[in-house]
């Protein structure tokens, strides 16, 4: 077991020892916009596998290196084209992951063995620093054990990752709290990996056509490859079964009223009250924004409500609420249930 530091991102001399850590080839928890990242020089290997083991993550499945100088992106890949010039003016620094081809530096384990690698650069600004500080590309998938909700506060990397990493950069909770949008841009039109904070409406304004790939919104065909690794795992669940409740609120808190053995509920704010079964509120109905926000902690706290079945509150898919929608959709095994 490691002893795991907890430093603080307002100190400067916290983050001058976290990226001192990183430079050594260790692995620290570093706050960004989206969520945590588990960091570790991108251009060393052997420290790149070192968060597969810490994280349990299938070795298929490609990490982000975060940059914090547009110049940095020349490094990575072996050409910028105007359209990824284009995104990064829009939306760079920002919760955007930019997928191209990649240069020879990037090692294997960080492209799991594609011939892409995945660019961003965070908008938070102790990411930036500690980008800055170490002087290095940051490999930084989220940072928590692979299969739990993505972690929005440093207590979160503590509670799945302390003992396992060298370090965590507290910079307090995420301001977006779902991962980045990830866009591929080797791909002819552009395609929508995964939906983030940048939503589907924004990319088409700049880029015009812009797909979105199937695996966003349903599972994955069995035998199919992923165009997006990470899209093929079971994610974010919580220990309870999750079902999503499609229909307004009138009748959801029918169905679960009248289905309360065992139950619990994933509810809007001021649904609770008129819940007769323990629940977990998740941000204001129709406001993505707050339903984002709230989303991964609200999955952790489902585990404290000893229940076996948790009946959510299906989201609207327009904006941001197409990803807070990719990501429930996954935490419930796509498991949906249509209320008259
Ligand atoms: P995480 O940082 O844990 O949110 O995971 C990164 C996500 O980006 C995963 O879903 C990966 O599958 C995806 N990703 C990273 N690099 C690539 C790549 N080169 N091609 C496609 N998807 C990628
Ligand atoms: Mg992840």
């Amino acid at each position: 077991m490691k002893h795991t530091i907890l430093y603080d991102a307002s100190k400067q001399e916290d983050v001058a020892k976290a990226a001192r850590l990183l430079q050594e080839g260790g692995l620290v928890g570093i706050p960004t916009e989206t969520v945590y990242g588990l960091a570790a020089d991108a251009l060393n290997e052997e420290a790149c596998r070192g968060i597969f083991q810490a994280k349990g993550r299938p070795a298929d499945n490609p990490l982000i290196v975060h940059i914090c100088d547009i110049k940095q992106l020349y490094t990575l890949v072996r050409e910028v084209p105007e359209t990824a010039l284009r995104l990064a003016e829009q939306f760079w620094p920002g919760p955007l992951t930019i997928i191209l081809p990649k240069a020879p530096c990037i090692p294997d384990a960080v492209s799991a063995g594609l011939d892409t690698v995945a660019v961003r650069f965070p908008s938070h600004p102790a990411a930036q620093a500690i980008i800055r500080e170490s002087g290095l590309p940051l490999a930084a998938p989220s940072a928590n054990l692979s299969g739990h909700p993505s972690p929005t506060t440093a207590a979160h990397v503590m509670h799945d990752l302390g003992g396992k990493i060298d370090a965590v950069l507290d910079g307090g909770p995420c301001s977006v709290g779902l991962e980045s949008t990830v866009i591929t841009l080797a791909a002819d039109p552009p395609r929508l990996l995964r939906p983030g904070g940048v939503t589907l409406e924004q990319l088409r304004a700049v880029l015009g056509e812009v797909i979105l790939d199937p695996a966003v919104m349903n599972p994955l065909a069995e035998g199919a490859a992923a165009a997006s690794p990470g899209m093929k795992y079971k994610h974010y669940a919580p220990r309870a079964n999750v079902i999503l409740l499609e229909g307004g609120r009138e009748a959801f808190l029918r169905y679960v009223n009248s289905h309360r053995q065992n139950a619990g509920a994933l509810c809007y704010a001021g649904d609770e009250a008129e819940l007769q079964v323990p629940a977990v509120c998740c941000g204001g109905e129709g406001d993505s924004a707050s339903q984002a926000h709230e989303l991964f902690d609200a999955l952790r706290r489902l585990d404290g409500l000893g229940v076996s079945t948790v009946y959510a509150r299906c989201p609207g898919t327009s904006g941001v609420g197409l990803a807070v929608y990719n990501r429930l959709i996954r935490a419930a095994g796509f498991e949906v249930l249509k209320l008259e």
